[in-house]
């Protein structure tokens, strides 16, 4: 058997080479080739990849071509330190600087970045624009820059950092480097500000392809948010983690509660807990202790773990940019993934109000300019995931094409419009018009709730009060009940067939579509909406011809002895992770384990042959693992 060198201890030729070395995949993606191609020309670019996308390997592997250390910007600490430690694990020298480190180890990182050990440094942008570290960046000689979650930069992205645009100071100072500008989430408007932004020079910019064909994309009319909430994530949280996002922080804690008294460990992520709460609850998922997350999704970025099998969206994300970078955390392993979005105009306003109040603020601290102008560009997002959530098109092609890139296959066979799950209200039209008459009869002087009491038939006290059972329209849809009324009429409010006004108790009112319908010129269609199906309803139906159907998608085709052995696994890579004080997926990801139980290797050299098994790995836990295998 060869004995195996480090990485270090060979010279490295090409990309390919170093990629199949390190990290033991057989080739790079096409992009990841084009990406490194240019960094190693020392050309500023801008590259777009899906979360999943394999952006962190365009950066990672030119330093090990030319034994530089380039500096990686990155906003979130969490962030930092699991791609460190996922580096770490293959024998790469890379390490961060940022606010929680002890003295001891800033000193030792320091000492490690100017004797040239290192290859990746990664820094907070507060920490990059200290004079100490442009100084040392200077003195080590910086060739390249990569700026990771570029859209940060843009008051036009989903997630702006101020801290951020002082980044083209950096830009300026360092002339001879290359900037290097890495986003999952950008539109061209996007595009085009980071480039402005961070002062790029002519970069190149590669778009990779946006569709994640592992995922399925289901969208759901909201009607009874956690009771949809916990059968989404019954349905996945035996194979691995489930994140759930919802708008608000009370929200996380009401959907904890619920999922943990249904005996399912859940737990809070959100700006309220401290960074050293925060830093538990990721860790615990990581390791997979934890198999539920909720967040919010404004602060949900730093939990991560590659074998997330469920995104559950309990509320509406507030733009197509946010969505696909919160999905897109789902399946990151390439195995297949569920994506669930609960939809309700309703939460589309919460958002609307919560644009205007943060801008404001944001005015008054003086990070933006022109609050009306920024909150009515967050609205127009908003809108956009509005129409992606009501849109009856297939939902990979809605997402690529909303990134500008065109869609080729005609079914994907993974979103709940190709699965012919979507079900047609039937008669639509006239649920239409009794909802129309309900509100033209009470002089659209009334909210939701009211009309919606009206039309089921509900004596309350201000139905009584204002005589409104007495109307032809009184109980006019009794067969549908409250929670179907209230979706069924934010249904007609998101297709335009209705307004509503401003203010604090808005109240219905028609426009010129409401009277087409009422008059018989406008068919409507409407989703029927359904109340998720409790475990036991589900058990006697088919199981939809899905992703969602295999049980652990990893382990679907294996075999039953592979299966034993794949759970053997797993159990020894849990125990190693946790000696270590990393997560499992850092040590070997679900595909890899599942690719040994099919192929079984028998020595060091057939164990290099398995994806995602790089020189280093293979070192460290060869012999445990040829061991297993040899016993199972
Ligand atoms: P991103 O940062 O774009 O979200 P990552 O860099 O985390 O994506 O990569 C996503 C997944 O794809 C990781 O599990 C990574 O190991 C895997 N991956 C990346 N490049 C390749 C490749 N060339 N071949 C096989 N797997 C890859
Ligand atoms: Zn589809």
């Amino acid at each position: 058997m060869p004995p195996i060198a480090p990485p270090s201890a060979r010279p490295l030729a090409n990309p390919a080479e170093v990629v199949r070395r390190v990290w033991g995949f057989s080739e790079l993606r096409p992009l990841q080739a084009d990406a490194i191609a240019l960094a190693a020309e020392g050309r500023d670019a801008l590259i777009v990849l899906p979360t999943g996308g394999g952006k962190s390997l365009c950066y990672q592997v030119p330093p090990l071509l030319d034994d530089s250390c380039d500096i990686v910007v990155s906003p979130l600490i969490s962030l930092m330190n699991d791609q460190v430690a996922a580096l770490k694990a293959y024998g790469y020298p890379a390490a961060s600087l940022h606010s929680g480190l002890t003295p001891a180890e800033n000193a030792e990182v320091t000492r490690a970045f100017l004797a040239g050990e290192l290859r990746l440094l990664y820094v907070s942008p507060e920490k990059l624009l200290t004079p100490w570290m442009l100084a040392t960046c200077e003195r080590v000689g910086v060739r390249r820059f990569v700026v990771d979650e570029a859209h940060c930069i843009s008051q036009w992205g989903h997630d702006f950092r101020p801290e951020y645009r002082r980044l083209s100071e950096v830009r300026d100072r360092f002339p001879d480097a290359s900037f290097h500008a890495f986003t999952a989430t950008a539109t061209p408007r996007v595009r085009d500000d980071i480039a402005a932004q961070l002062h790029l020079r002519d970069p190149s910019t590669l778009v990779g392809s946006f569709d994640r064909p592992n995922l399925t994309f289901r969208v759901v009319p909201l009607v009874d948010r956690y009771k949809q909430v916990i059968a989404a994530v019954e349905r996945h949280v035996a194979e691995g983690g489930v994140i759930v996002y919802c708008i608000s922080r009370k929200d996380t804690e009401t959907a904890t509660e619920h999922l943990r008294s249904r005996g399912i460990n859940a737990a809070c992520y959100h700006a309220g807990l401290t960074p050293a709460e925060r830093l538990r609850v990721q860790e615990e998922f990581k390791r997979e202790n934890l198999p539920v997350v909720v967040a919010t999704v404004a602060f949900g970025m730093g939990i991560d773990r590659s074998n997330v099998r469920a995104v559950v969206h309990a509320a509406l994300p507030k733009s197509v940019e946010a969505y696909t970078q919160e999905a897109g955390r789902a399946g990151r392993d390439g195995l297949p993934a569920e994506c669930v979005l609960l939809y309700t105009a309703a939460d589309a306003f919460r958002w609307e109000s919560l644009f205007e109040r943060s801008a404001e603020e944001a005015a008054m601290r003086g990070e933006i300019e022109d609050a009306k102008k920024h909150a009515e560009a967050q609205k127009d997002m908003l809108r956009g995931v509005q129409r992606f959530a009501g849109s009856p098109v297939c939902r990979h092609r809605a997402l690529c094409e909303y990134f500008g890139q065109s869609y080729e296959k005609d079914g994907c066979g993974a979103c709940d419009h190709c699965l012919g799950e979507v079900a047609e209200l039937p008669e639509a039209t006239v649920v239409a018009q009794k909802i129309l008459s309900g509100v033209a009869r009470t002089g659209e002087r009334f909210g939701v709730g009211h009309i919606v009491d009206l039309l089921g038939g509900a004596s309350t006290d201000n139905i009584k009060r204002f005589g409104h059972d007495q109307l032809p329209t009184f109980g006019l849809l009794k067969d549908l009940n409250k929670k179907q009324l209230t979706a069924i009429v934010y249904q007609m409010l998101d297709s335009g067939l209705l307004d509503r006004s401003e203010g604090e108790y808005p109240t219905l009112r028609l426009n010129p579509a409401s009277w087409d319908v009422m008059r018989g010129k406008l068919q409507v269609r409407l989703i029927a909406p359904r109340i998720a199906k409790t475990k036991e309803e589900r058990a006697g139906r088919k199981k939809p011809s899905s992703n969602l159907g295999a049980p652990k998608p990893s382990v679907a085709e294996l075999s039953p002895a592979d299966a034993l052995l794949y759970e053997e696994l797993r159990r020894w890579r849990k125990e190693t992770a946790d000696e270590r004080g990393v997560p499992p997926y850092v040590l070997l990801h679900d595909a890899t384990l599942a690719e040994l139980c099919k192929e079984r290797p028998a020595t060091l050299t057939d164990l290099l042959r398995v994806r995602g098994m790089g020189e280093k790995k293979a070192l460290d836990f060869g012999e445990a693992l040829l061991e297993i295998i040899d016993e199972a």
